[in-house]
């Protein structure tokens, strides 16, 4: 087998590194993708919690949250404002919740910041503050 390094040198394209949401953006992994632009994807969740379960990752890899630096702003607003217009279209706007796990003690499983969104039902694990600590 082709050590990691080799691999990438191997095949210039392959970024061994990059994380699960990276290599769906780069159509490596194939996921349901709901919308695109230069910032962004949207897809569905393969484990949704709810009726509707979409994810809103930037392409820039921030790792968490708290990650994020004053120069981000941009980009965190932009993954809000598209969170709204994918809820539009999934016709859930007049009620959906967003969630961001910040880490492993709060769920965080991708450490490649994402938006879920949530829309259908209550009462899923996603909806209970009792899980964050
Ligand atoms: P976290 O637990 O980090 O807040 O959320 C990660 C989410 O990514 C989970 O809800 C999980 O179901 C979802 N997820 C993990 N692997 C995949 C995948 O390969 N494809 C898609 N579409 N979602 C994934």
């Amino acid at each position: 087998m082709l050590e990691k390094a080799r691999v990438a040198e191997v095949i210039p394209m392959l970024d061994t590194d990059a994380t699960l949401f990276t290599r769906i953006i780069n159509r490596e992994i194939p996921a349901d993708i709901l919308y695109e632009d230069d910032l962004c994807i949207v897809i569905n969740d393969i484990a949704p919690q709810a009726p509707v379960h979409m994810l809103v990752i930037p392409k820039q890899v921030i790792p968490r949250l708290a990650d994020a630096s004053c120069e981000d702003q941009p980009i965190l607003g932009h993954l809000m404002w598209v969170a709204a217009e994918v809820a539009r279209d999934a016709g859930v706007d007049e009620a959906f919740r967003l969630v961001v796990n910040n880490g492993e003690g709060a769920g965080q499983t991708v450490f490649h910041l994402h938006v879920h969104v949530l829309a259908g039902k209550t009462g899923s694990p996603m909806f209970s503050e009792a899980d964050i600590g």
